[in-house]
Parts: structure tokens; C-alpha cells; sequence
């Protein structure tokens, strides 16, 4: 299937289905796995350098599709669930600050929600693997075999074009700035800032954080190779894959195992990852 195709396809199934008001998860309260997921995320994120000290990941409320759970203001490299707020999609503020500083980019999350119903994490980072490419005539392609998730050619978010004339600053800091930015990423599963950094979105947080992994990868190896030739050999239309054709349980995993010290990895029970000894030594 033709990869644009795909994307709206799936976006269009999603869309055009209504989401039940109270999602059920097969373990019981979906919420608080997303929570743990969350806490992950910003884990793992920080221990790949991704996330700088003010980028942020959030996901949807599977009791409430219209609330998102965001991290009050503070360094990624310290959230815990203690942190979390809830807030409304439809205007981005929180329902109760409980005397809290929520964040001032929070706007690019509640407008991706409003946009992608489909959308159940976003991630905003400052990934500098990304900030090089977003300056320049260069769209971001997929290059690295596991990116080809990402469209032929990644969107580019230009602030100047969103904000009023009289207006400054980079940063996402209201809601038509942040419609604005979903408008960019459209269907597409990312979209790079120009001079700022990225949004990665996916159906689950777990999804989310491969897929920002991997932008991150592919951004640093499209530049590398644009440094050696700007005549670079990019993936073709049957190189790319459709979502269900990835599983991301495999880098999630790795990528959370690395956050853990030595002794803590000793104890994972090995066989939830199928790794069991299936042939008797000779
Ligand atoms: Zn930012």
C-alpha cells in the first residue's frame, strides 16, 4: 500500500470511529499503566540524551479521551507520578493546578489531541540530532532501515508563520501556535521545529518513544551522510512500513533495560522477553 495512503487511511479509521468514553484495559486500570509508561518514557528519554532539560511527553487519558496528563514545569530527569496534572484538550489548562507551575509549551500537546483523535502520546523534544536539519533546504528522510515509519519527507514547523507580526519568541505558547503546529504535522508521525526541536506522536506512549528514538537516529544519520555528499541514497517507497509492520516491543524494552543499574537487570525475569533455554547442552 502506498505509504502516504496508509497513514491517512489508519488516520481516517481512528477519526471517523468514536471513542468510547471509558476505554477498558484488558489489566484493569489503564490510566495508571500509562502512568508507569509515562515515567518510563521520561527515563528513557533523558538516558538517550533526547530530552533536554525542558522537553516534555504526555499521553491521553484512556477513562477520558478529552483530558491529557502532563508533567508540572520541572526537568524531565525527575518526574514521578507525584507530578502529573490533568488537563483539558479543548483549551490546554489544567483542571487542577493543585498549586503547581504547569508548562508553558503544554499548548502543542492539547492542540495535537484536539487534532489526531488517533493520537494517544506526544513527545516534544530539543533533540539536537534534529535542530541541524530543521534549519536548512533539507527535509528530514528516513535514511536508517528501522525509520521507515516516517513519511518520504518529514514536515518542518516554521514559528514565523503561525505567530502575529507584533509577536516574539520560539516558542509554542498558546493554542493557535499549537494548531498551528498540528496543522504541520498533519497525519504524520513527526514533524521537526524549525530552530527548536520536534513533536513525535504515536498510539501509545510506548510507540512515542521508539519513534523518537528513531527520529533522533535517522536525524543524526541523514546529516552525516549530507556532510559526506549532499547527493545521499534515501529510502524508497518499498523500504518504508506501515506501523502494524514494526514491533516496537523490542527497543522499548532494550531501551528501558538500559535506564536500569546492573544488579536491578539481574533480576528481570528473562522469560517475559521469550528468552528461555530451548536446547540440552551436548
Ligand atoms: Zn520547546
Amino acid at each position: 500500500m502506498h505509504r502516504m495512503f496508509a497513514w491517512f487511511a489508519l488516520f481516517a479509521t481512528i477519526a471517523f470511529s468514536t471513542i468510547p468514553a471509558r476505554a477498558q484495559s484488558s489489566r484493569g486500570d489503564d490510566d495508571a499503566e500509562r502512568e508507569e509508561d509515562l515515567v518510563t518514557a521520561y527515563k528513557i528519554l533523558v538516558n538517550e540524551g533526547i530530552l533536554d532539560s525542558f522537553g516534555h511527553v504526555t499521553f491521553r487519558s484512556a477513562k477520558d479521551p478529552n483530558i491529557f496528563i502532563m508533567p508540572r514545569a520541572m526537568p524531565p530527569s525527575l518526574v514521578t507520578k507525584d507530578d502529573l496534572l490533568e488537563l483539558r484538550v479543548s483549551d490546554s489548562q489544567p483542571i487542577d493546578p493543585k498549586g503547581r507551575r504547569v508548562n508553558g509549551e503544554r499548548y502543542i500537546h492539547g492542540e495535537i489531541y484536539k487534532a489526531r483523535p488517533d493520537v494517544m502520546a506526544v513527545i516534544h523534544t530539543h533533540s539536537q540530532a534534529v535542530i541541524p536539519l530543521s534549519l536548512t533546504r533539507f527535509k528530514m528522510r528516513p535514511v536508517v532501515a528501522q525509520a521507515g515509519f516516517l513519511p518520504p519527507e518529514t514536515p518542518t514547523f516554521e514559528i514565523r508563520d503561525a505567530r502575529g507580526a507584533d509577536a516574539r519568541g520560539v516558542q509554542v505558547t498558546d493554542s493557535p501556535r499549537g494548531a498551528a503546529l498540528a496543522r504541520t504535522l498533519a497525519t504524520y508521525p513527526a514533524a521537526l521545529m524549525r530552530g527548536h526541536g520536534d513533536v513525535v506522536v504515536g498510539a501509545s506512549i510506548k510507540q512515542a518513544v521508539v519513534y523518537a528514538a528513531y527520529v533522533d537516529i535517522n536525524a543524526r544519520m541523514q546529516t552525516q551522510g549530507l556532510l559526506l555528499s549532499p547527493d545521499i541514497k534515501t529510502m524508497d517507497q518499498a523500504e518504508l512500513f506501515t506501523p502494524d509492520e514494526f514491533d516496537i516491543n523490542r527497543p522499548w524494552e532494550h531501551l528501558k533495560q538500559k535506564t536500569l543499574d546492573e544488579a536491578s537487570r539481574a533480576k528481570i525475569d528473562r522469560s517475559q522477553f521469550g528468552l528461555t533455554q530451548t536446547q540440552e547442552k551436548k
